[in-house]
């Protein structure tokens, strides 16, 4: 086990010392929140070349908060916390995020946060594609200010991100959801507690006319580098009517937008297929949600 020197481990109490500490150390930094994915970094021996762990926990990174303009979720607002936030628990249009909470187990939901399972960039986790499917934006600072990078941006790749050496993320913002919209999520694995073979999250909101005003389809993975979102599918969706005949040519439009791997837990027609049968079904589980009323008709 080749875990860095205990000298080389920083519990900043200041952003511009964590701004500082990136700086100096670049690449050979690495920020820890919840600690659930470096600690499986470290078990893999993949520490090696980092100098600095520096402890975000002490930066007042946490909490919830609504306005006008939608929900601000601090970095390190764990994913049971967000759990429990009364929108989550209500609100149809933040269905998918309620639905993907679910599945990391409760120790990982107690200490796992939402800016380190969006910075792990990993396509196989759940979370992260149901923040993507409801336009969520990381607000990320650094040695050069604060900007904001919409989630579309952020992932760039497996284990990638758009953020720099000298940035971290502050905060997650979700837009106020439009009138008549809902949201779902659904996962695929082998068994309980599994990585996903693949995961899809889905946002829609209808006009008043009942047809399809816009939409997200987002999937994960291991269907593309990281995440995917599904243009082909959310065209298809636009001005239908929403129900299953217009899902089932929206699901089926998913598999001119990935681009499947095969793998011990599953070959690449499976992923297409099952791609498919998910994006439908949570195209429908989310509209039964919006019938079933919420909080945001
Ligand atoms: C056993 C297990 C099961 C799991 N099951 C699921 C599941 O079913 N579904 C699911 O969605 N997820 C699952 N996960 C993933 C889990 O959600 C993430 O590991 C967790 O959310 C990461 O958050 P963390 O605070 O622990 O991150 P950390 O391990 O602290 O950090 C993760 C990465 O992000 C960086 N980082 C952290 N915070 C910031 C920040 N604010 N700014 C910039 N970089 C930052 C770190 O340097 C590191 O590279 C599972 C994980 C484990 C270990």
């Amino acid at each position: 086990m080749t875990l860095p020197d205990l000298s080389d481990y920083f519990v900043p109490t200041q952003e511009s010392e964590l701004i500082d500490l990136l700086g100096r150390f670049g690449e050979r930094a690495m920020i820890v929140a919840g600690g659930t994915f470096v600690h499986g970094l470290e078990a893999r021996g993949l520490l090696s070349e980092v100098e600095a762990l520096i402890d975000i926990g002490r930066l007042g990174l946490g909490g919830i908060s609504q306005d006008a303009a939608g929900v601000t979720l601090g970095a390190t607002t764990t994913l049971a916390e967000l759990r429990r936030a009364d929108f989550v628990q209500t609100d149809p249009a933040f269905g998918a995020l309620q639905d993907a909470l679910d599945y990391p187990p409760v120790q990982i939901r107690n200490v796992g946060t939402v800016g380190g399972c969006l910075a792990a960039s990993a396509p196989l986790y759940d979370v992260p594609a149901a923040l993507f499917a409801l336009d969520g934006t990381a607000c990320v600072r650094g040695a050069g200010g604060a900007r904001d990078i919409p989630l579309n941006e952020f992932f760039v790749g497996l284990f990638e991100n758009a953020l720099r050496t000298d940035e971290f993320i502050a905060a997650v913002t979700l837009p106020k959801p439009a009138a008549r919209t809902a949201s779902a999520f659904l996962k695929l694995e082998t068994n309980a507690n599994d990585l996903a073979i693949i995961n899809v999250a889905v946002r829609i909101t209808l006009g008043e006319n009942g047809r399809c005003a816009d939409s997200r389809v987002v999937i994960g993975g291991g269907v593309g580098e990281c995440y995917v979102r599904a243009g082909s599918a959310e065209a298809a969706l636009e001005g239908g009517k929403a129900g299953g005949e217009l899902f089932a040519t929206a699901a089926a439009a998913v598999a001119h937008d990935i681009e499947p791997v095969t793998d011990q837990r599953g070959s690449e027609a499976y992923r297409r297929h099952m791609a498919i049968v998910y994006t439908r079904r949570a195209l429908e589980r989310a509209l039964g949600r919006m019938v079933t009323g919420g909080t945001n008709g």
